[in-house]
Formats: C-alpha cells, structure tokens, sequence
C-alpha cells in the first residue's frame, strides 16, 4: 500500500496509481500546506516520475520529463484548453469534452449530478462519489454514467494492479519475505 504524504491530497492517491500502472501519461494536483521542491523531488524520485511546480502551487507528475513540461506549458497558455490539457493528461476525449461544455465553475455541481445517477452493473467502478476521499479507480467525472471509455480505464486499474500486487508479492517472496515485510521463517 502506498503512504500518502501530508502534502499531496488524499484523491492524489487515485491519479498516482493510474500513472504507476501505466493507465495514464501523467497527473496535475494542488499541493496543500508548507513543502520544498527538494522534498516533493526525493518523492517523485523514489516513485521514478518526473515533476514541475508552478506559481500557484500546481504540480504536474509523470514518468516522462518532456510530458511534465508540455503540460505545463499548455496550463499556463491563455483561453480555454481544457479538451487539450485532458488529452495530454490522458482522460477519455468524451469526458474531457463534456468537462469543457460544462465549465470548469460548474464541475463540482456536475461532479456531484454523475455520482447520483444509477451505474448500473460493472458501471459502479466508474463511480466518483468518494474519490475526495482517495476511494475510486478513475479521477476525471465520466461524461456519464455509462461511459464505455471511462469503464475500460477502471478495469485497466483493476487488472494492472491485481498484477502488479502479484509480482511485488512474488518479488518478496523470492527474497524470503512476507508481503507484510516480516521475514519468512527459514527452512528446518
Ligand atoms: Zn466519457
């Protein structure tokens, strides 16, 4: 399980896992209270992402440095970019266009209306009611509460890290570990 540190947002969690495994190119988010680029550096460095920090305390994560720069780059670039800024971001095209016909003022309200709506069946893992908390497998609203695109990303999350906790598990086990970190008990 991955420690969340105090400066990075609990829904943080949800974008840092997707990038980890491969899901999407990179993730933006506030960072909150007092922390030095050094600090937040030695996290993204240990993590193996790359990072920028801009004026007002926006920080943008991937693996690749250019990716981290262009995006940036398109952040701070007058008029609306919010289809542009979603692609790059790796969000589904439907989603990042209806984010923009919605407006950025009006997302939470929308946010809000989408989590109310019936997902019906295997459309319950689209659902974002609790990714506030760090609780969801995608981080973008779903353009609706059926959105196919949207749906394949939270299956990725699943399969991915259901792969990724086995080969971790393998990996200790191989060094004579428990997955907990307690130390197997050495053959008789
Ligand atoms: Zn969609």
């Amino acid at each position: 399980m991955m420690v969340r540190p105090k400066w990075l947002k609990p829904s943080s969690m949800v974008d840092l896992c997707q990038v980890t495994l491969n899901v999407r190119p990179a993730f933006r988010t506030e960072v909150q209270g007092e922390v030095s680029d050094a600090e937040i550096g030695r996290w993204a460095r240990l993590r193996g992402l790359y990072f920028c920090r801009d004026r007002d305390n926006f920080v943008v994560f991937s693996k690749r440095s250019v990716l981290v720069r262009r995006l940036l780059a398109i952040d701070q670039t007058a008029g609306e970019h919010t289809v542009l800024l979603g692609q790059w971001l790796g969000y589904p095209r439907c989603c990042a266009r209806t984010a923009r016909r919605i407006g950025e003022k009006h997302l939470d309200a929308w946010s809000i209306q989408i989590s109310g709506r019936r997902h019906v069946g295997n459309f319950s893992l689209t659902s974002v009611s609790q990714y506030a908390a760090g609780r969801a497998l995608i981080s973008h609203i779903p353009c609706s509460a059926h959105c196919p695109a949207s749906l394949r990303m939270a299956t990725q999350v699943l399969a991915r890290s259901h792969r990724f906790q086995q080969r971790t598990a393998n990996v200790l086990s191989s060094r004579g570990f428990h997955e907990d970190g307690r130390r197997c008990s050495l053959p008789q």
